[in-house]
């Protein structure tokens, strides 16, 4: 009786990811408006190749063998969208955007595409306390679940506090290499049980930090690794690679 006088009375309330009206499913998280800047964003070619998104191969972040993402961030629109799923999301907003992502992996690698487990580059724990999750964390069980193989938080933080905001660019590539490790619980005999593994993170902005904790998995006896994202920074290609030589 309680649960059909709430039906009634509380309409259950979502939001626009773009501008935070209200719209009238959680299947699509963006009202009329938004709903035509965010198909502009999302069927954009490259920024950086031209090519449309699934056939770019363009973003190299070694030892990664392929990088998926939905758009670049590149824009109001995308930095709107990011913006909401890291500090304001709800879970089905997640689950939206895990399905485009899935989508994605199939449109780019084949519907044969499969890994043995998804895992994360795990978010700052004051971050955590701060918006009450961890954006990576979501995508990756919620990816675990759509592709129907396992997830586990592979990659832990060292402990070491890295603003990579505030530091410069030089030293962005330096930083990332002392703030994550391998999770020593998930070591079965000093190696990672799974052959294929697919890495999560919201945003991939110059490499540095999704490419060393690929270089953790990969240490670690991972052999095929791919890497995914909701958006990626154009036009930062390889800068860290150069740079660090
Ligand atoms: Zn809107
Ligand atoms: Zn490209």
């Amino acid at each position: 009786m309680l649960e059909k006088l709430k039906g009634l009375f509380i309409k259950p309330y979502y939001r626009c990811l773009i501008c935070r009206h209200a719209v009238k499913s959680k299947a699509y998280p963006f009202c009329h408006r938004c709903g035509h800047l965010y198909s502009r964003i999302i069927s954009h070619n490259c920024h950086d190749c031209g090519k449309p998104p699934r056939e770019c191969s363009c973003i190299d972040v070694e030892p990664c063998l392929g990088i998926y993402r939905l758009f670049d961030y590149k824009g109001f629109t995308a930095m709107r969208v990011l913006y909401t799923l890291k500090k304001r999301a709800s879970v089905w907003d997640y689950e939206y955007v895990t399905s485009k992502l899935v989508e994605r992996i199939y449109a780019t690698s084949g519907q044969g595409m499969s890994f043995d487990c998804v895992c994360y580059v795990p978010r700052e724990k004051k971050s955590i306390d701060r918006y009450g999750y961890d954006q990576s964390k979501r995508l990756a069980m919620l990816l675990a679940q759509s592709l129907g193989c396992e997830w586990k938080p592979l990659i832990a933080h060292t402990g070491v506090e890295g603003e990579q905001k505030r530091l410069s660019r030089e030293f962005r590539g330096v930083a990332a290499k002392t703030r994550f490790k391998i999770n020593e619980s998930a070591l079965v005999e000093g190696k990672l049980p799974y052959k294929r593994v697919l890495l999560a993170d919201d945003i991939i902005t110059t490499g540095a930090t999704m490419s060393e904790c690929a270089r953790i998995l990969k240490s670690h006896g991972v052999k095929h690794i791919f890497g995914i994202a909701i958006a990626h920074t154009p036009g930062r290609k390889n800068w860290h690679l150069h740079n660090s030589k």
